[in-house]
């Protein structure tokens, strides 16, 4: 599943490629994503010029003057972009083209849990949208670190785990990037997120890395752990796997 890194890099791209650039066309060959594309998309977009394209958590977003396109890559979506002079056959599960000033950007999805969907601009801010009114700070955010969310999850009862996965306190922390930052935080995962020990929690700032390469929890069960040998452990919580350190995290 797409992470938030990996939105962030398409985001990019597309904005590199494609800010400035005009909508000549849109060509729809499949209407079932994980909510039906609008039957009037294309004519929504045409003409139109792309302002930006940004994020906000996963969602990407192509600013354009009137209105702005949701765009979710859902389980298994991907943007690519080619030049129109050179365009390559459309593969299986393109569903979805913009043709922008001689590039054209295709959405492939197999799986289908992507989405586009457009938001006029007479319906108010994009950022007040009922997919992005719920979620949490950024956590590139400036004022987002320990003690931001040390506030944020005061009096909360559900595990650390879990509330860092929900995405409505911090956007886009994945199982791994859960996993990972409790470990070297050196949180339990059960431990619950209004309890004492989240002080800890500064120490995830600055954690980098690509998922699994550089995990030293996720993915890792009964082998040692590097801080100190002890065994990492599995255990799964809301059905999704989490890994840890029996002896360095604490609840
Ligand atoms: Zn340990």
């Amino acid at each position: 599943m797409p992470e938030l890194p990996e939105v962030e890099v398409t985001a990019r791209a597309l904005a590199q490629r494609l800010d400035g650039c005009t909508v000549e066309a849109v060509r729809i060959h499949d209407f079932r994503l994980r909510w039906p594309v609008p039957r009037r998309l294309a004519a929504q977009l045409a003409g139109r010029r792309i302002e930006h394209i940004g994020r906000r958590g996963k969602y990407l977003l192509w600013h354009m003057g009137e209105g702005v396109l949701l765009s979710h890559l859902g389980m298994s979506g991907s943007w690519r972009i080619h030049e129109a002079a050179a365009l390559p056959p459309r593969q299986r599960h393109d569903h979805v083209e913009l043709v922008c000033d001689g590039a054209v950007a295709r959405f492939n999805d197999p799986r289908r849990f992507g989405a586009l969907l457009w938001h006029a601009r007479e319906h108010g801010d994009v950022l007040a949208h009922p997919l992005l009114a719920g979620l949490g700070i950024e956590p590139f955010d400036r004022s987002f670190g320990g003690d931001w969310l040390w506030q944020a999850t005061r009096g909360r009862r559900t595990s650390i785990k879990q509330v860092l996965l929900a995405g409505t306190t911090v956007v886009g922390v994945g199982n791994i990037y859960a996993t990972e930052s409790l470990h070297r935080a050196r949180i339990d995962p059960r431990a619950e997120a209004g309890g004492s020990t989240l002080r800890d929690f500064s120490s995830v700032q600055g954690v980098a890395g690509r998922y699994t390469d550089f995990a030293l929890a996720y993915d890792r069960a009964g082998l040692p752990c590097a801080r100190c040998g002890t065994p990492i452990r599995r255990l799964v919580q809301g059905q999704r796997a989490t890994y840890y350190c029996p002896r360095c995290q604490r609840r």
